[in-house]
């Protein structure tokens, strides 16, 4: 019987654990799946988020971090809010997240897009202090497809959505260290 407070596979790397706060409170999921049904990409879901939790409470955490899901979330939270025993489910899908990333768990195409979007994104943030939309774009997106959305591009600039130039922050050096001490950056 898994102890399901370790949360621990018994083959994964001893790093590969969640911390006591969220495991102890992962062990309050009793299946309602009130989560899931909040879900707004519940349509999607490879592994829905109640099913996900079921698992982080048994250790077996290497589905749900192969899983297309944690990618597809949004951090919209509904899953957290309609828990009715506060689970931190978002939480539990950015932590996925980023185990799968330091463990380098194979991505599908479409997950492997959004993680480069999100590390890029956290890249601009830490850089900055603010995301940088335009920076962002150039490196997710092919010249083609750039070119193919000039339009909205323009019209986005002159309504200053987006900026040709990052806009920053005074003080980066505290965003710097939030990011580190989160453990995004060293
Ligand atoms: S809403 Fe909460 S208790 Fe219900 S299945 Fe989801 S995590 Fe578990
Ligand atoms: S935070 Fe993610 S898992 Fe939770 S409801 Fe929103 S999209 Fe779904």
């Amino acid at each position: 019987m898994p102890n399901p407070t370790s949360l621990t596979e018994p083959s994964a790397p001893t790093h590969l654990t969640l911390a006591v706060a969220s495991a102890e409170t992962l062990t309050s999921c009793f299946q309602c799946a009130k989560c899931s049904n909040g879900c707004p990409v519940a349509d999607i879901a490879d592994l829905l988020p109640h099913r996900i939790v079921r698992l982080a409470q048994l250790g077996l955490l290497r589905e749900p971090m192969a899983s297309e899901h944690i990618w597809n979330c949004t951090g919209c939270g509904a899953c957290s809010t309609r828990c009715p025993n506060e689970v931190p489910v978002a939480k539990l899908m950015d932590h996925l997240k980023s185990e799968a990333l330091s463990e380098q768990i194979p991505l599908g195409a479409d997950s492997a897009k959004v993680a480069k979007f999100h590390a890029l994104f956290n890249k601009a943030v830490c850089k900055y202090g603010r995301s940088y939309e335009l920076g962002t774009l150039r490196k997710v997106k092919t010249t083609r497809e750039m070119l193919g959305q000039m339009r909205l591009g323009m019209t986005m600039l002159r309504r200053g959505k987006i900026h040709l130039r990052p806009a920053r922050i005074r003080d980066r050096k505290a965003v710097r260290e939030l990011f580190r001490r989160a453990g995004v950056t060293k």
